[in-house]
């Protein structure tokens, strides 16, 4: 306790300690797994009593687990262990609850639309719990028909979407774009343009499209108030978040068959979302 500047929360326990008659050891990040684990896959947390108990049902129904649940009836299976009729692959001294394939798809996307993983990181959070057979595979298919994936990673076609949002009628369009410029954005603003006008204000986040040069001068031209709210609160723009987000979840559930045919099923969102 030598430094001159403590922080409170540490002088704090520094003065508790000071009652007792201790010896600090510290303790390497090796041996610290299980504790570290409550804090970095959070989703898996919230989600894992409920996921655990529908996996657990959905193995009673599914064959291919059924059928090692009878082998091991007869005679022990090295790597297979059965637990409360639950079902567990042994990894490397780890016992993960084997996947039933009605939920396989569903437990890899959730896994990876927790941070939209790559392969090999997807399979390693996956693969801390969860024993999904042939797994690799199933977590391709499943990165390869991620909707928002594709949004970010295409090289071509349409790649974003620019939403524009009423907020007086709250009537909303949504644009798919091949790039995030300006003048893709100014594009779309013209177009609105030609229907309706300019609008007296318009609120944007300050994403790179709407703090370009060519952005302010377009407004300025035109006689239009730009506001950009603060980086970093969404909230501030909370239309347009809601938006995304029923957007994100309809388009996915849409574009299941050919996802990099997304930006087809946009003037349907569009539609449903305003009427
Ligand atoms: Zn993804």
């Amino acid at each position: 306790m030598s430094k001159t500047q403590l922080t409170p929360i540490i002088a704090r326990w520094a003065l508790f300690l000071e009652d007792f008659n201790y010896e600090i050891v510290h303790r390497p990040g090796k041996q610290m797994k299980h504790v570290d684990c409550l804090s970095r896959y959070p989703i898996m947390l919230i989600t894992h009593d409920e996921i655990t108990s529908r996996i657990v049902n959905c193995q009673q129904s599914d064959e291919y687990i059924g059928s090692i649940k009878q082998l091991l009836e007869n005679k022990q299976i090295n790597d297979f262990v059965l637990k409360n009729n639950v079902l567990y692959k042994i990894v490397k001294d780890s016992d993960l609850l084997v996947v039933p394939e009605a939920l396989q798809n569903e437990i890899i996307r959730k896994v990876h639309t927790n941070g939209h993983f790559a392969l090999a990181k997807t399979e390693q959070v996956l693969e801390q719990e969860f024993y999904v057979p042939n797994g690799r595979n199933k977590i391709e298919n499943v990165i390869a028909n991620c909707v928002e994936c594709i949004l970010y990673n295409k090289k071509h076609g349409y790649q974003h979407i620019f939403p524009v949002v009423d907020a007086f009628t709250k009537f909303t369009w949504f644009y798919p774009v091949k790039s995030p410029f300006a003048q893709e954005a100014i594009g779309k603003l013209k177009l609105q343009q030609t229907v309706f006008g300019n609008p007296s204000r318009i609120i944007t986040d300050r994403g790179s499209v709407f703090i370009a040069k060519e952005f302010e001068t377009y407004c300025s031209e035109e006689g239009i108030q730009h506001l950009k709210i603060t980086t970093g609160i969404p909230r501030g723009n909370g239309q347009i978040e809601r938006m995304h987000r029923i957007l994100i979840l309809v388009l996915s559930k849409l574009s299941r068959d050919d996802p990099t045919k997304w930006f087809k099923h946009v003037p349907t969102i569009q539609r449903v979302i305003n009427s």
